[in-house]
């Protein structure tokens, strides 16, 4: 099957031209400024358009933890993968965590069998590690043979590491050029915090920028590359900065929510404050307004999700009085490249080559996705083509699995077209 793509502007991280893209078999068989028509050959006019290599999102989280009892509702990998392609992510990397008496191996062949003939999207996987077992080495040996090329570490919640284990589990990455992913929350601020009466005052940004200083300094020790995840306020921002100066191979990745969403979304309603119950939580003007500064910088290096489609009818409003028992997670994978194209491109005038490079690019390259990132001969015709109409997110629109969305009625100058 023959695909030409005529006449829309493509934009790769490093280049930006008026051209055609020929795709042949799901691959990308030329790209130029100008392709002739062929035999057999379905045509789409881009004109006017943008072109854009697959948006990739590596933190998502579809399909809900069983243990939590939230199988039946939202295990639907269909729905969510889907939902991530229609919004323009051709590519997704999930968790697949390690349960207590596991393998590295065993974590990762369930999660795959999750997917297996489900998933409408590509996708990979992290592993996260809960507990270290005296083979870790070889255990992760055997999980990048099968593809995984990264490591997820929790510092607080029931699966979290201690300083000790990380700094082994950091060693043997760095030996196997693996990325750690880190949740950067101090388990025993949030402790002493929780008994606090405000959500978001029980999940302090303190507890968020001491780990980062020390996740940071665990890297420098053991040559590490890290991936601090989810980066919600300034002062973490300034660490990983002064740590990429220093030439640390530190990664910053933020959410959408960050960037967007402040800590008076908690002020109002309790049970519309339910709607964004996330850890960590929503925080304050400034911090979005750094946060879209680093992002202009090339100081951010992802903007992911932290996807989870849990149901506000069933998983949180019935909680209100019970803080602990609201589910803590938003959905987004499905909003994510058109909310970031207007608020990064449209809003504040990002170069949208800059803006392929934190949604696409650097994903691809830093976590080893072949052939995706990047619209050039031979890679997957993973493509996105969009336009700039004005559209506004409803939660009646989506198709994703939860049933609202933390964006509902925000306007926004762009539309996703067509996705390849
Ligand atoms: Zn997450």
């Amino acid at each position: 099957v023959k695909l030409l793509i005529k006449g829309g502007q493509i934009y790769n991280f490093d280049n930006a031209f008026l051209g055609d893209v020929l795709i042949e078999d799901g691959l990308i068989k030329e790209v130029s400024p100008k392709i002739e028509s062929q035999d057999h050959c379905e045509i789409y006019n881009a004109e006017g358009k943008m072109v854009f290599p697959g948006f990739i999102d590596v933190h998502t989280h579809p399909g809900l933890p069983e243990d939590l009892g939230y199988k039946k509702d939202t295990d639907d990998f269909i729905t969510e993968t889907r939902a991530a392609r229609k919004g323009g992510t051709t590519t997704i990397i999930d968790f697949a965590e390690q349960h207590l008496e596991e393998t590295l191996t065993q974590a990762l062949a369930q999660r795959e069998r999750r997917y297996e003939k489900k998933a409408q999207c590509r996708y990979a996987f992290h592993i996260a590690v809960t507990k270290l077992r005296a083979d870790i080495y070889e255990q992760l040996v055997e999980v990048k043979k099968r593809g995984v090329n990264s490591v997820k570490v929790y510092t607080t919640y029931g699966m979290m590491l201690g300083s000790k284990d990380i700094l082994i589990l950091m060693e043997c990455c760095a030996a196997l050029d693996m990325v750690m992913m880190v949740h950067c929350e101090d388990n025993d601020i949030i402790n002493y915090c929780s008994k606090r009466m405000l959500y978001w005052e029980s999940r302090p940004r303190e507890a968020e920028t001491a780990m980062v200083y020390k996740i940071v300094s665990l890297a420098a020790l053991t040559g590490c590359k890290v991936c601090i995840c989810h980066v919600s306020c300034a002062e973490s921002v300034d660490i990983i900065e002064a740590a990429k100066k220093k030439g640390l191979l530190v990664y910053l990745e933020t959410c959408p929510q960050y960037l967007l969403l402040t800590e008076e979304k908690y002020k109002g309603e309790p049970i519309e404050a339910a709607k964004f119950f996330l850890s960590p939580p929503l925080r304050k003007e400034e911090d979005c307004i750094r946060l879209t500064e680093a992002c202009q910088k090339g100081v951010v290096d992802f903007i992911s999700t932290d996807h989870c489609a849990f149901l506000f009818e069933k998983h949180k409003k019935p909680f209100v009085e019970e803080r602990e028992r609201v589910a803590k997670g938003i959905p987004g994978i499905e909003v994510r490249v058109s909310l970031m194209y207007d608020y990064l491109v449209l809003k504040n005038h990002m170069d949208p080559k800059a803006f392929v490079k934190i949604m696409s690019y650097n994903e691809a390259h830093v976590f080893k996705l072949p052939y995706r990132g990047y619209i050039k001969e031979g890679n997957f015709a993973d493509l996105v083509i969009m336009s700039e109409d004005k559209d506004v997110i409803r939660s009646g629109k989506l198709i994703g699995s939860s049933d609202y969305t933390p964006y509902e009625g925000m306007g926004i100058g762009c539309r996703i077209i067509k996705v390849i």
